[in-house]
């Protein structure tokens, strides 16, 4: 049986939804670019689910190689069996295979994803010797990090101009404020001072920050002043601690963190 699972509250920036659904209508691979946590996972979730087709994620890491996409041989009671991988169960499927911070992919894999993300929309199995053509359903769908050394450079260009780009940025306040208030149910006046503090953070131009602050943390911050927990040991913990681990950094995330947010309700 299948469950009915209700849609993933996604609030749009821009003209996402539209490009991406014209996208994939034409069977057309698509990049979504942006910083961590501004909204690009679950809005694959919500196209996902909008779409009616299930969605298989990969989370790449640099051990990622082809035959952890593809598939291989496993041992199981003294006898090999082929076992698909997520790429190709969602090829054949027809589902949406996202692969998530593909630039943390091992270089080999990327080859197996030319053939897909081209016209030909074909998976090659070299070791069953076949190669698979996508149902029309199929839906190939990276995310990257424009600020990482990325691996998509390496996509020759002609793959790489066969995907349809999608940027993603961090929302207007008024829109990071709402999808704080949806996620953690922190007050309005509260997610409006953590949007400052955001934009206050994003605009520090040290290079000490590797990455600035999400979206992601900003909700994390509100989520444990929902629990009771004082507002700037809230962000100490959710934004200041993950984002540095240098102590002068911290200390004037710190001092951000008390010129922007007050223990009083706001
Ligand atoms: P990314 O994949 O870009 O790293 P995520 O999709 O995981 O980021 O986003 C981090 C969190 O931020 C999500 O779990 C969600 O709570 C929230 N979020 C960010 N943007 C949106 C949006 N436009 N609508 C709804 N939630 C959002």
């Amino acid at each position: 049986m299948e469950l009915e699972t209700a849609e993933p509250y996604y609030l749009p920036v821009a003209n996402e939804v539209a490009v991406f659904r014209a996208a994939y209508r034409q069977g057309l691979p698509i990049m979504l670019k942006g910083p961590t946590g501004c909204g690009k996972t679950r809005f694959v979730e919500a196209m996902a689910h909008r779409l009616g087709r299930p969605l298989v994620t990969v989370a790449c890491h640099d051990d990622l190689t082809a035959a952890d996409l593809v598939g291989r041989y496993l041992l199981r009671g003294g006898e090999t069996e082929w076992v698909d991988g997520p790429l190709t169960r969602a090829v054949r499927e027809g589902a949406l295979c996202y692969l998530d911070e593909v630039v943390e992919a091992r270089q080999d894999t990327t080859v197996v994803l030319h053939p897909l993300a081209d016209h030909r929309r074909q998976l090659p199995i070299e070791r069953l010797g076949i190669t698979l053509d996508a149902k029309p359903e199929f839906g190939l769908v990276v995310s990257y990090n424009p600020g990482y050394q990325s691996v998509l450079k390496d996509l020759k260009d002609s793959t790489r101009q066969r995907m349809v780009a999608i940027s993603f940025d961090y929302p207007e306040p008024e829109t990071e404020k709402s999808i704080i208030v949806a996620e953690s149910g922190v007050d309005p006046g509260r997610a409006a001072e953590l949007v400052r503090l955001g934009q206050a953070i994003r605009r520090l131009d040290t290079g000490a920050l590797r990455e600035v602050a999400s979206t992601r943390v900003l909700i994390a911050t509100a989520r444990l002043i929902t629990e009771g927990l004082p507002v700037r040991e809230a962000a100490h913990a959710a934004v200041a601690g993950p984002l540095t681990d240098d102590p002068l950094t911290a200390r004037g995330l710190r001092e951000l963190i008390e010129a922007y947010v007050s223990e009083l309700a706001p």
